[in-house]
């Protein structure tokens, strides 16, 4: 089974004898349109007479797969903190959709038991491992969240009840977002995004303003207080 949007749409090119630019767009469409992701690849899938339920995508699954990528190695998790908190802070292509980010903070905040290891990956497994990260969280939000022309703007209806709370959480932090509202990915607290610092709260900023590396300057999201981190005060 396809666990990735790209992976799903490969199938999909392959089955039909398409190439993958041309579903990928087409997916692309509709989806702007507001139809969902498994939904727009089942609609061409009936279009070009294959059973649509061979095209599925099972969100346990992603959330699986990313626990054990996470819980791997705790460096390597630093690293992939860093740059996925460097890209949805950029501008332009490079830039990694907030929800997507919402839901990676989620993840994390399901591994804050995971031991802390000296074994750490190589640079190019750590690089490989990221691009996995942005592909399955990217693929996580459109599945479990509902979708419109205006981004997210529900749980999804098939969302599994296990993944309710992670997809409300996406939902909400997006939704104060698109209000001007950052919840800080330290703490949790609720601030004005226009004040954010390196996506936190001035406090936690102030407080780890001595560290220099990108490990010590990350250790907070994933590190000794590691249970505040992605969650909001409730
Ligand atoms: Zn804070």
């Amino acid at each position: 089974m396809s666990l990735t949007a790209r992976e799903l749409i490969h199938k999909l090119a392959e089955d039909t004898g398409l190439t993958y630019p041309t579903v990928a767009k087409r997916v692309n469409r509709m989806m702007k349109k507001g139809s969902g992701l498994i939904e727009s690849v089942q609609e061409i899938a009936v279009e070009y007479k294959l059973r649509p339920d061979y095209y599925k995508i099972n969100p346990v699954k992603i959330v699986a797969e990313t626990e054990k990528i996470l819980r791997e190695d705790y460096t390597q998790t630093l690293m992939i903190s860093a740059v996925l908190g460097q890209m949805v802070e950029a501008r332009g292509k490079e830039r990694f959709p907030s929800p997507a980010f919402f839901a990676f903070t989620e993840m994390l905040s399901r591994i804050s038991d995971a031991p802390r290891d000296v074994k750490s990956e190589t640079s190019i497994e750590i690089e490989e491992h990221t691009t996995r990260i942005i592909e399955l969280m990217t693929t996580l939000v459109s599945v479990l969240c509902e979708w419109s022309e205006q981004g997210v703007i529900g749980v999804a209806d098939d969302c599994p009840d296990t993944l309710r709370d992670i997809a409300r959480a996406i939902f909400r932090k997006t939704k104060l977002l698109q209000g001007g509202l950052w919840t800080c990915i330290s703490c949790g607290n609720i601030i004005e995004a226009r004040d954010t610092r390196a996506l936190m709260c001035y406090e936690c900023d102030v407080k780890l303003s001595g560290s220099r590396s990108i490990e010590d300057r990350y250790e907070s999201l994933g590190g000794s207080d590691r249970k505040g981190y992605g969650r909001s005060t409730e």
